[in-house]
């Protein structure tokens, strides 16, 4: 099983998951053209997509989600709200998952995990792969138990690591988007993103990413700090999902 990112920030996200023969994409939130070209980057070829699959309707997500998967036939899902607030985006055809459910996408099993987010029925996701289990999260204002059970004994894990809390508070946003970004259904800032990773079983982790990187409120450096003193490891293992190259393949074995 492995895992990449296209591209993570506000301007842009697309994650690919692989296991066996199935390629799993979440979110598009590039152009066809950027997409299709980070996806060469990394050695995919859009025919081999299996599915795409939607988090939640913010833009950064969801914009470029119909018309790559109309330009290339590939079968949309995501919650009945995340449908319902896409349908102007082209969402008519999308098939609805329960946000309660797993389901099964060729070798992969999916699990829809509900989360805090300032979206109509946002939801994150474990991908079950043989023994392994990738975690994808991001897009979350706060932690909830719920959140700290999923995601608990992952082999590899892209964890959003927003913002740093001084630096939103001193930083250029207005009052109102600092107050949504660092609000309960915002982002995650670095001390929270560890807060969760010192609570989960981390045994079996093979691979820590962050992701969601806020560019004007957070540096690459206090992410990999913070992650590494919750994880007890060293910094240089932790990677980092950037908005312009994303993440190389990361294998879990
Ligand atoms: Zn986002
Ligand atoms: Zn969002």
């Amino acid at each position: 099983m492995r895992f990449a990112s296209l591209g993570s920030g506000s301007r842009g996200n697309a994650t690919l998951i692989q296991s066996g023969s199935t390629t799993i994409m979440v979110d598009c939130g590039f152009s066809i053209s950027e997409t299709e070209a980070r996806l060469a980057r990394l050695g995919v070829a859009p025919g081999d997509i299996a599915a795409l699959l939607v988090t939640h309707e913010h833009s950064d997500h969801a914009s470029g989600v119909a018309r790559f998967a109309a330009r290339h036939g590939i079968p949309v899902r995501c919650t009945a709200g995340t449908r319902a607030a896409c349908l102007k985006l082209g969402f008519e055809s999308a098939e609805p998952f329960d946000s309660h459910m797993r389901f099964a996408v060729g070798d992969l099993e999916v699990t829809p995990v509900t989360v805090p987010h300032d979206a109509r029925e946002p939801v994150q996701f474990l991908f079950d792969g043989g023994p392994h289990r990738f975690g994808l999260l991001t897009d979350v204002g706060s932690v909830t138990p719920h959140m700290r059970r999923m995601f608990s004994g992952c082999a590899g894990l892209l964890l959003e690591c927003n913002h740093d809390r001084e630096m939103l508070e001193d930083g250029p946003y207005p009052p109102s988007l600092k107050e949504r970004v660092g609000g309960p259904l915002g982002h995650l800032s670095n001390v929270q993103a560890a807060d969760l990773l010192r609570s989960l079983d981390k045994q079996w982790l093979q691979h820590l990413a962050a992701a969601h990187l806020s560019d004007k409120n957070n540096t690459p450096e206090l992410a990999r700090a913070a992650l590494a003193e919750a994880a007890d490891c060293d910094e240089k293992w932790i990677g980092v999902a950037d908005q312009e190259t994303g993440l190389d393949w990361r294998e879990i074995s």
